[in-house]
């Protein structure tokens, strides 16, 4: 009875996205799920068709995208109603019914196909998620919104159990279409989703997948329900939500001290600033991802984190023997970046199903001027194979430590929320999920710069 007590303690803060296309049932799961464990259900397809149905009645076309932009601008849209009832009112009114209407249905992909209208949804979401404690369904909430969710679902079905559910819901809602109708739409709909450039219909790597098919209501929220109170049980394991840091692998004396003295020289001499602590608090071993732009990073990066970690270091490094051995004492593993190094990150696979921590610099080699450059394979690889979840780091002023001197940069390291890989069934596009972890973590790592 105390440990349910203290699971709904947590479901409270949990953020759960349910992704899938047209019809797989994500409404219907995601309300329920939201009204068993007392979440907040938010529906991010009601948001994007209200900012359609600005779009229509100020007469732009959906495909022009300045125009869009223009409408976008002046939409205010907020959360109302009770905790049974959430309804979103567009500029102060209630449109849920208009937003049904098979002008909204039919114009609705390409205007959310916009980077103007994503940005603004993407970020009017994560405000409404500061807090947790929500159940959001769409498109790209597990991969893109909520990199960090801590439970993933994906909605998969047939296409004649979403006809039929879509129809369904229409009627409930007095709106009379034919099963034709609700078919093109649904598959339009779907071809635009999954292939637009701009954050994609995707599974997110590690979610939960239903097939909703041949289940009924019942069963699929009771399956969702279960992931998220295991997710729960795991998330009162480490300690997630506590406001003390007890991490129980212990540092070794000269590990905890040489990264107290190196932290507190840049704190005093440059300024240093560390933000996102709360990130670090779990008792739970991470890869943590920072971008590069100096050679004293690596120093600023593992001594801010307050944990021991394990550091990719380029074989180069390693050539002179005094300097291998000091930062094999700092658990450096050599790593040829020049290729696909696979006995190194096998190495790591191995350190991190030991409950240890990594600290790496997925862009390879350092980026002087700032920009954030793809990342490498071995990242993704890593994380997969190990099912370990990735903390981004984002760090700016290494490369001008004079001018933090002199306070005229900020020497700052953001810490972000830990990005959720750990799943629950195996991948079966490896391939695909590694592009789709890298693009998650570089996304992250743009949004700790502020851009
Ligand atoms: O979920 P629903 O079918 O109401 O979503 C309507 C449309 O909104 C989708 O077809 C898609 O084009 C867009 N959408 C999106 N991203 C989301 C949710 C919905 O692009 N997260």
């Amino acid at each position: 009875m105390k440990k349910e007590k203290m699971d709904l303690n947590i479901t409270k803060k949990m953020i759960i996205t349910i992704d899938g296309p047209a019809g797989s049932g994500k409404s219907t799961t995601a309300s329920l799920l939201a009204g068993r464990l007392n979440l907040t259900y938010l529906d991010t397809g009601a948001m994007y068709r209200a900012v359609t149905y600005a779009v229509l009645k100020s007469g732009v076309d959906p495909e022009d995208e300045e125009g869009v932009a223009e409408v976008v601008k002046k939409v205010n849209l907020e959360l109302s109603g009770s905790e049974e009832n959430r309804v979103f009112l567009l500029n102060g009114k209630n449109i849920e019914k208009e937003i049904r209407d098979s002008a909204v249905s039919n114009a609705v992909s390409p205007v959310s196909r916009h980077g103007c209208v994503r940005r603004k949804m993407v970020k009017l979401q994560r405000n409404i998620a500061k807090n947790g404690g929500i159940v959001a369904e769409g498109r790209d909430l597990g991969t893109v919104v909520f990199p960090y969710a801590h439970l993933k679902v994906f909605l998969i079905a047939g296409i004649d159990a979403r006809v039929d559910r879509r129809a369904t819901q229409l009627k409930s809602m007095g709106l009379n279409f034919s099963p034709e109708e609700i078919k093109q739409n649904i598959l339009k709909r779907d071809s635009i989703d999954s292939t637009r450039t701009i954050s994609p219909l995707l599974k997110a790597p590690g979610a939960m997948v239903i097939d909703t098919s041949n289940i009924t209501i019942d069963e699929q929220v009771a399956l969702a329900e279960k992931g998220a109170l295991e997710k729960a049980e795991y998330l009162r394991g480490i300690g997630f939500g506590n406001k003390i840091n007890k991490i129980s692998k212990p540092m070794k004396f000269y590990y905890r001290f040489s990264s107290f003295l190196v932290r507190t020289f840049f704190k005093v001499i440059f300024g240093l600033k560390i933000y996102g602590k709360e990130n670090l608090k779990c008792d739970e071993n991470y890869i943590f991802a920072s971008n590069h732009i100096s050679n004293s990073d690596p120093p600023i990066v593992a001594s801010s984190l307050n944990r021991k970690v394990c550091i990719l270091a380029k074989k180069e490094l390693f050539r002179n023997p005094l300097l291998a051995w000091l930062i094999r004492k700092y658990h450096a593993i050599s790593i040829d970046r020049d290729r696909f190094d696979r006995s190194a990150l096998l190495a790591v696979i191995k350190k991190l199903k030991e409950k240890e921590s990594i600290l790496m610099f997925p862009q390879g080699t350092r980026s002087h001027d700032n920009t954030l450059k793809e990342l490498k394979v071995g990242l993704s690889f890593i994380a997969m194979h190990a099912g370990a979840n990735i903390i981004p780091l984002y760090l700016s002023g290494s490369n001008d430590l004079l001018a933090a001197m002199f306070r005229r940069k900020k020497l700052e390291l953001v810490v972000g929320p830990p990005i959720m890989i750990k799943g629950n069934f195996k991948s079966n596009d490896r391939k695909n999920d590694y592009r789709i972890i890298s693009s998650m973590v570089l996304e992250e790592m743009r949004m700790l710069k502020g851009d």
